[in-house]
């Protein structure tokens, strides 16, 4: 676990207790601080006390209605409600309330899941009013670099390639024997992970609400990949989301390194200004040639811009070339992104459930000659323009979900479609018209809400109706 002996003695509020939240209470208690904890959820709330009575070193307490405190147990069904205490009592350590209860002024920080909307959450209105900051966990670990061994850091954001590019990045450093760990937006919490030895690289997948929730991460290489709209939802357009991209490099100090994929306006924009106050600045246009032969699951235009902001990387951290020619090589690539899952009668069949935007799905159908398109789902936009250019690849979509109807009338006339409603019918009728050499290629460019729990289980089911085929 990583830990910062400045937090001792500190108060701080966790709001949200999945994973990182619950990860920070523990860092932070590890740390000295004393902390007030909470989460919607009771069963949450529950899991973060220690593990049955007695075992812990003093009693965890949250306090009841009229000042009396309760102490929580974990038997404690979680239905019970734990809501409407009075403030936290000095001297417990984890304290169980709900921050929207509490005097915020009293607290050094308000540390939030990147989950919680800051634009419409009362808490960080009530907050900002305290005057508390509001940050996250990976603002924690910024604070707990100074008392780790020397060590570089790489940040890694842009709406789309962030986990490809990461994973790559950690690859080749693991190929050339450093040592680094993966964190952020993916893996385990950063603060869950052992410190490295001296001399190690900490890559962190940076989502723009881990940025807006950063103040202080100065990263030795920091990357953006692109900016293409997305989270709209959760900013005041798209200005502003791109202004939560470009914190990443505010927070360097000079002579760190930046990396920009400068194919889209917004990202180019951002380079631009970096480039006039003469920042150490390499952009990665569209439509350059790779030198070095690349393994089969960087396939795509969209992983050669992955692939060649790894390299950049690892040359701004001085890995050999030798280890980063090998490691472009070996790399195996994530599940549900361009994954070769099977090939059956000279079929491919490729699971790319995570492309959940037209955005993202546009490189796949760039990567293939004649496809076999599963499309649609939970639409985030109502038109597929950004994929329009590979049209000419799909010998014929299948769409499914709720977008089903309205993306057969989009893509009427121009390819042949039919409505397959659901993924089953879809793969059945996609490999009963695939002709050797043709890919069949799950690229939904829409959330999975609407008929699956979430990407991955879209993509499991993919490859299990798949794996079913005779
Ligand atoms: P993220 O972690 O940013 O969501 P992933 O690496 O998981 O990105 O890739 C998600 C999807 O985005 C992939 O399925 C692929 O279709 C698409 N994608 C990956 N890299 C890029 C890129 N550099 N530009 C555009 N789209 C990409």
């Amino acid at each position: 676990m990583i830990v910062s002996p400045t937090w001792a003695g500190k108060r701080f509020a966790v709001l949200g207790l999945a994973r990182s939240g619950a990860t920070s209470v523990r860092a932070l208690l590890a740390g000295g601080a004393s902390v007030v904890a909470w989460d919607s959820d009771a069963g949450r709330r529950v899991q973060i006390l220690p593990r049955g009575p007695g075992e812990g070193d003093h009693e965890h307490s949250a306090n009841g209605g009229g000042g009396a405190t309760a102490v929580v147990s974990p038997s404690l069904a979680p239905s019970v409600s734990l809501r409407s205490p009075p403030p936290p009592v000095p001297g417990e350590d984890l304290v169980l309330a709900d921050p929207l209860d509490l005097d915020l002024a009293a607290f050094d920080a308000l540390i939030v899941s990147p989950g919680v909307p800051l634009n419409r959450h009362p808490v960080a209105a009530k907050a900002r009013a305290a005057g508390t900051p509001i940050i996250g966990d990976i603002e924690l670990f910024a604070q707990a670099r100074a008392a780790l061994p020397p060590h570089k850091v790489v940040g890694v954001t842009g709406t789309n390639g962030k986990s490809t590019t990461v994973s790559l990045i950690h690859h080749i450093l693991q190929t050339a024997g450093i040592p680094s760990r993966l964190g952020g937006n993916i893996g385990l919490p950063i603060l869950e992970q052992e410190p490295l030895p001296a001399g190690g690289v900490y890559v962190l997948e940076l989502s723009s609400y881990q940025i807006d929730l950063t103040q202080t991460l100065d990263c030795d290489v920091a990357v953006l990949l692109n900016i293409t709209p997305d989270h709209l939802d959760r900013y005041d357009g798209f200005e502003a989301y791109a202004a939560a991209k470009a914190r990443l490099f505010a927070m360097q100090s000079k002579g760190h390194a930046a990396i920009i994929g400068i194919g889209d306006a917004a990202s180019a924009q951002i380079a631009r200004s970096l480039s006039a106050r003469g920042e150490d600045l390499t952009k990665i246009a569209p439509g350059v040639c790779m030198v070095q032969p690349l393994s089969p699951s960087l396939a795509g235009p969209h992983n050669l811009q992955n692939a060649l902001a790894a390299i950049n990387v690892c040359e701004a951290l001085g890995v050999p070339h030798a280890a980063i020619d090998a490691g472009l090589l070996s790399f195996t690539g994530l599940p549900h992104r361009m994954e070769r899952i099977a090939t059956k009668h000279g079929v491919a069949f490729v699971n790319d459930s995570k492309a959940t935007n037209p955005e993202s799905t546009a490189p796949a159908l760039a990567a293939f000659e004649r496809i076999h398109w599963i499309v649609g789902g939970q639409a985030k936009s109502d038109d597929l323009d950004a994929c329009a250019p590979s049209f000419g690849r799909v010998v014929r979509a299948y769409t499914i979900g709720a977008s089903g109807a309205t993306f057969a009338d989009i893509l009427g006339g121009k390819v042949p479609v039919e409505e397959s409603g659901t993924l089953a019918a879809a793969v059945a009728a996609a490999a009963a018209n695939a002709r050797a050499g043709d890919t069949v290629l799950l690229s939904p460019a829409c959330a999975s809400f609407d008929q699956f729990r979430d990407f991955e289980d879209r993509g499991d089911q993919f490859r299990a109706y798949v794996e079913a085929l005779v």
